[in-house]
C-alpha cells in the first residue's frame, strides 16, 4: 500500500517511509491510498470476536500488503496488552474507556503500535545505524511515547521537556524509566524543546551519523491503529443489543482520534454520526458553522491536551470528504465548552451517576447530553484516567481521586534527566556524542 500526502505535492511513499518520515516533504499528512470496506460477514459476526481478533482484521486492511500476517498479528496483540471496555454511565450513554494502558491515556495505543512497527522495519531493513526518536513534550505525549518504546531493542528515545513546566505525575512517567529512554530537562519552555527537535532534524551533519525520527502524533503508525477500538466498541454495543443508531462523541484537540473513527466509518463501521467536542479552542466548531477554517493561537484550559488552535488532522478530514463542507457537516456536529461548563459537568455527572470523568471525557459526555436524540445510543471516548488530572478533578467533585497502582509505581521511581540549555549547540553536542 502506498501513502500519499494531503498536499499532493510530494511523491507517494511506502509504509516504512511514511512511518520513519512522519510528515511528507510538502508538509502534508500521509493518507493510505485505499480505505476498503470490510466484508459484511465481519460486521455480522463482530459481537463474537475478541478485541485482538477485531484489531488484527482491521490492521490487515491497512498494513497487510507490507507485513506478513503472522508478524502483523504479533505487533497488534503486543500493542493491545490492555482492554478498552465500554461502560454504561446512564441509560443511553456509554463511556469507551481508553485509559487502561500503561500511561492511562488513549495515546498508548498509537505509541505502542508505532514503536513495534518501527522496530520491525529496523530489523528488516539494512540501515545499521541506531535509531533515535526525538520527542518534545508539554506533558502527555512524552509519557505515551517513552512508555510505548520502553525496552524496544535498537531504538533510543530522547524526551525533551521544559524544566518546571510539567506536572510531577507527568514528569515521573518519562524520567524514571531508564533503559532506552532518556529524559532531557530543557532550561526553557515547550517551544524551545520543539525548536531543538526541529533543528536536529534539519541538521545535515547529525542526520549523516544518526537515524533520527519523530514519533509525532500525525504519524500514520500512531493514528491509524486508533481505529481498532472504534470497531471493538461497536462489537461490545452489539453484544448488549445497543448497536442501532450509534453516535460517537470524541473530545478533540489535534483531531487524530476522531479521524481514526471516520476512517473506521469509511471501512463500513455502522456509526450513524459523530460529534467533535471541543473546549474553548473552537476552530473546528466554527468551521462547521461557517465553512471557513480560521486557525488561531490556542488558549489554555483545564482539558489541556485539547488546547490546539490549528489541528493538524483537519487536513485529513478535508481530504476524506473531498473538501465538501456539506458532506462533513452531515456526518459530524460539534460543540465548544468553557472551563466553567467542563468543571460543572464533572461535578454533575459524579453527583448523579457516581462516574468520575476526567476534564477531557467531561467535554465528550456533555456534548452527548446536549446533542443526543431520542432513539440514539451515545458513546463518548474517555481519553484519560481522572487520576492524571487529580488536582483539577478533586477540586470540582469534592472527593479524593484514587491513583491506580501502575501510576503510583511511576511515582516511586528515581527521577533521572540530562540537564540541557535551550541553545542548539549544546543539544547538537549531546546528540553527536551518541554515535
Ligand atoms: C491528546 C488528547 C486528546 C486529543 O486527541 P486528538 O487526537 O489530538 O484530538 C484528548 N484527550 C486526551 C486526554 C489527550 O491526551
Amino acid at each position: 500500500m502506498k501513502y500519499y500526502s494531503t498536499n499532493h505535492n510530494s511523491p507517494d511513499v511506502s509504509l516504512a517511509e511514511a512511518v520513519v518520515k512522519g510528515l511528507a516533504p510538502d508538509r502534508g499528512l500521509y493518507m493510505p491510498e485505499r480505505i476498503g470496506r470490510l466484508p459484511q460477514e465481519f460486521f455480522d459476526n463482530i459481537a463474537d470476536k475478541s478485541f485482538h481478533e477485531i484489531a488484527c482484521t482491521v490492521a490487515r486492511a491497512f498494513f497487510g500488503d507490507d507485513i506478513p500476517a503472522a508478524d502483523l498479528d504479533a505487533i497488534v496483540c503486543d500493542t493491545l496488552s490492555f482492554p478498552a471496555p465500554v461502560v454504561e454511565v446512564e441509560p443511553g450513554i456509554y463511556s469507551l474507556e481508553l485509559f487502561h494502558g500503561p500511561t492511562l491515556a488513549f495515546k498508548d495505543v498509537g505509541a505502542r503500535f508505532m514503536a513495534r512497527l518501527l522496530q520491525y522495519f529496523i530489523k528488516r531493513g539494512d540501515d545499521r545505524r541506531n535509531v533515535h526518536v526525538l520527542v518534545a513534550t508539554s506533558g502527555d505525549t512524552g509519557s505515551a511515547v517513552a512508555n510505548g518504546f520502553l525496552g524496544v531493542d535498537g531504538i533510543n528515545v530522547h524526551v525533551l521537556y521544559p524544566k518546571g513546566k510539567v506536572s510531577p505525575i507527568q514528569e515521573c512517567q518519562f524520567t524514571t524509566l531508564g533503559k532506552n529512554i532518556t529524559a532531557i530537562e530543557v532550561d526553557g519552555v515547550f517551544d524551545d524543546c520543539q525548536r531543538l527537535v526541529k533543528s536536529a532534524f534539519l541538521d545535515a551533519e547529525l542526520n549523516d551519523k544518526l537515524l533520527l525520527t519523530s514519533a509525532n502524533s500525525i504519524n500514520v503508525a500512531r493514528f491509524l491503529p486508533q481505529a481498532f477500538y472504534y470497531f471493538n466498541a461497536y462489537a461490545q454495543l452489539k453484544k448488549a443489543g445497543k448497536a442501532d443508531n450509534v453516535v460517537i462523541c470524541v473530545p478533540s484537540g489535534n483531531f487524530g482520534n476522531i479521524t481514526a473513527g471516520l476512517i473506521a466509518h469509511r471501512m463500513g463501521l455502522p456509526i450513524k454520526r459523530f460529534i467533535a467536542a471541543n473546549n474553548a479552542n473552537d476552530v473546528f466548531f466554527n468551521y462547521l458553522q461557517s465553512g471557513v477554517y480560521e486557525p488561531k493561537p490556542s488558549v489554555a484550559t483545564i482539558a489541556n491536551a485539547m488546547d490546539v488552535g490549528d489541528p493538524s488532522n483537519f487536513a485529513r478530514i478535508l481530504d476524506l470528504y473531498g473538501n465538501d463542507h456539506k458532506a462533513i457537516t452531515s456526518l459530524i456536529s460539534g460543540t465548544s465548552y468553557s472551563d466553567g461548563l467542563i468543571a460543572e459537568t464533572m461535578a454533575d455527572c459524579y453527583k448523579r451517576t457516581g462516574y468520575m470523568l476526567d476534564p477531557h471525557g467531561a467535554v465528550g459526555y456533555r456534548a452527548l447530553k446536549q446533542l443526543l436524540m431520542p432513539g440514539e445510543t451515545g458513546v463518548f471516548l474517555e481519553t484519560a484516567h481522572p487520576a492524571k488530572f487529580k488536582d483539577t478533578v478533586e477540586a470540582h467533585i469534592g472527593t479524593t481521586v484514587e491513583i491506580p497502582s501502575r501510576l503510583a509505581d511511576f511515582m516511586k521511581g528515581t527521577k533521572q534527566s540530562v540537564p540541557m540549555s535551550k541553545d542548539f549547540d549544546s543539544f547538537k553536542k549531546y546528540l553527536a556524542g551518541l554515535v
